[in-house]
């Protein structure tokens, strides 16, 4: 295949779909690996080379989406120790573990295939204990140890052929809105994957062994899950991102109590650990009333009601005026209001806040964007690609600043590339329609 085609002749429907799967195929090569959970061979999508190397390219794209890794440098120490206890006594203990509080204000913890892992401070406020935390992270460690993502990879490799051509024959003329929710939450589900009942039961049956391994007490999952049942009855909403990933039960919970009571009898009686949690998130309880007003000030933005979300995160500035995910929220309630200056205001101070966050850049970009400010866009997409590369987002908002400029040719070349790397989706089903109405593909 000859690259200069693409711009410069006519690729043919075939050539592009072909060279789209080839692409996609490129990371996700189906193969047999052994699972070190149950030793049997088993189809899985991604080999363990495969598994860190995906989670190396989407951790931190996710992580930023999530306004990043908290500030607090003692509870993102926390977090990583009460892991470290956990991961070195599971079933793949040389696996590159990393874990992190990051300052999103919703209630989720998740994992990527090769261990990197996190919770939002919004679960770490809903906890009580540190055994409590360990069943949290048991579960994702849980996750990680019976390859899930991995399996999960190898079942959605057979519909991605599918998801390609019909993006492409769906393809017809669309406008960019979403281009703030885009810059706002990346490829948030990308590698998150979907896990299937059976995969809870399994990570929550190795969460509590390894919890316990670690000299936890199992009351500690049992709680965790009362907690996670009782919040997804009182505020669903804020849950909704976690149990779309992690399906939660009443099933979840009765298991939990039952092994507690059989299985786990004997390391009942173990102290929970109160005291050395409540210690290690000090800082964070501090901040919760200015996080609860960002809770009520997301669901506002969620419904588009900008202008009342903005009272709230007013109120979390009030609060916490140096903190970075209140002054990138203000600034979406400003963007989506059509008030670009005001939003800058709020960037730059989100930028000096936490310069080596990307989210805030996003922003900024797409801020010139709406002032017609192409050019100066495209400098802080750059800024965002030198602090965090490969994001295929950043790729497609550089093709729309091209477009603006009427760089054809250029903004080309990168909805091209995003096509390639995201497959289906809304801005790709616009990026493969800019392509076929300026040629580069056929109709
Ligand atoms: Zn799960």
């Amino acid at each position: 295949m000859d690259h200069d085609r693409i711009y410069k002749g006519r690729m043919s429907r075939r050539d592009f779909i072909w060279l789209m799967g080839v692409a996609s195929a490129g990371a996700v090569l189906p193969g047999c690996a052994t699972d070190p959970v149950t030793g049997k061979k088993t189809l899985v999508g991604l080999s363990e080379e495969q598994e860190v190397s995906l989670d190396k390219q989407q951790s931190p794209h996710q992580f930023s989406s999530d306004y990043g890794a908290s500030q607090d440098d003692r509870l993102n120490r926390y977090v990583q120790d009460v892991g470290a206890g956990i991961w070195s006594r599971s079933h793949r203990p040389s696996m590159p573990y990393s874990a992190r509080a990051l300052n999103a204000n919703y209630v989720n913890a998740y994992t990527f295939p090769g261990g990197s892992m996190a919770a939002t401070r919004g679960i770490l406020l809903e906890l009580q204990n540190e055994d409590e935390l360990a069943a949290l992270m048991g579960h994702e460690i849980g996750h990680v140890n019976a390859r899930h993502a991995a399996e999960r990879a190898g079942k959605s490799i057979l519909a991605q052929g599918g998801l390609v051509l019909a993006s492409v024959a769906v393809a017809g003329k669309q406008q960019y809105q979403p281009i703030v929710q885009l810059a706002g939450q990346l490829g948030a589900s990308a590698m998150l994957a979907k896990y299937s009942r059976d995969n809870e039961r399994e990570a929550d049956a190795l969460g509590m062994d390894y919890m316990v391994k670690s000299g936890y007490n199992p009351d500690g999952m049992v709680s965790l899950m009362g907690m996670l049942q009782n919040k997804s009855k009182s505020k669903p909403g804020l849950l909704e991102t976690m149990f779309a990933s992690h399906p939660m039960s009443d099933e979840r919970y009765q298991t939990a109590v039952q092994r507690a009571g059989k299985q786990y009898a004997g390391e009942r009686g173990r102290t929970l650990r109160r005291e050395r949690y409540l210690d290690n998130t000090a800082a964070l309880r501090q901040l919760r009333p200015a996080v609860t007003a960002m809770q009520q000030g997301e669901s506002l933005l969620a419904k588009d009601q900008p202008a009342q979300a903005e009272t709230h995160f007013g109120q979390a500035l009030g609060l916490a005026p140096g903190d970075y995910a209140a002054n990138v929220l203000m600034a979406k309630a400003k963007l989506a209001q059509k008030k670009e200056r005001e939003a800058e205001t709020y960037l730059s101070q989100a930028r000096a806040i936490y310069p080596s966050e990307g989210q805030a850049l996003q922003l900024s970009g797409v801020a010139k964007l709406a002032l017609g400010q192409a050019d100066a866009a495209l400098q802080f997409f750059g800024a965002y690609d030198q602090r965090l590369p490969g994001n295929p987002n950043t790729t497609f908002l550089k093709g729309v600043a091209y477009e603006h400029m009427q760089d054809r040719k250029r903004a080309a070349e990168h909805y091209y590339r995003y096509a390639q790397q995201a497959g289906s989706g809304r801005e790709a089903q616009y990026a493969v329609s800019r392509l076929k109405e300026w040629g580069y593909v056929k109709k």
